[in-house]
């Protein structure tokens, strides 16, 4: 009876635009694999800024602190479907003192428009080495469990930049 008259009239914050939101989550792919998952407590975003996968914002919209979800997001609403434009053949010498050359190994590279993109080496050859400049999670159906830990209003400052400050955000 006590906490019933303690949590009368309190002021539950629900996920909307401009709020930064700390979450739990567990990312798995069709066949079950894990793919992620937070650090316990430490994820952190504001929410509308674009911060994470439009179809993970979508599914928090009214959310609030101690909700529970499990969403499964389709690659168009995630990291996007997979473009086989994007893999291509390189010669091996354009990894001269790059490291391992090695399947699965990333490297950032420059893309047609100045952009930095990850590449992942797909395959190696004698000359060649096949680079896919896809996210990794291209194509993939995203499954998410995921607990909402806080809900709190975003300082003028953290909207002016766009993301979160301290513990999980940018320290700067
Ligand atoms: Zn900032």
């Amino acid at each position: 009876m006590a906490l019933l008259i303690f949590n009368y009239g309190a002021n539950i914050v629900q996920i909307e635009n401009n709020k930064v939101v700390t979450l739990n989550y567990i990312l798995k792919d069709s066949e079950g694999n894990l793919l992620d998952q937070s650090d316990d407590g430490s994820f952190v975003y504001l929410h509308g800024a674009m911060n994470i996968i439009p179809g993970l914002e979508n599914a928090l919209v009214g959310k609030a602190t101690g909700d529970d979800l499990s969403v499964s997001i389709s690659p168009e609403d995630a990291y996007g479907v997979r473009d086989d434009g994007r893999v291509q053949k390189v010669s091996k010498t354009m990894f001269e003192g790059g490291g391992d050359i090695q399947v699965g190994a990333q490297f950032h590279a420059q893309g047609p428009e100045g952009e930095t993109l990850v590449v992942t080496i797909a395959e190696v050859m004698e000359d060649e080495v096949v680079v896919d400049a896809n996210h990794p999670l291209a194509g993939k159906q995203l499954n998410f469990d995921v607990s909402v830990v806080e809900v709190r209003e975003a300082s003028s400052e953290e909207l002016e930049h766009g993301h979160v400050h301290g513990p999980g955000g940018h320290h700067h």
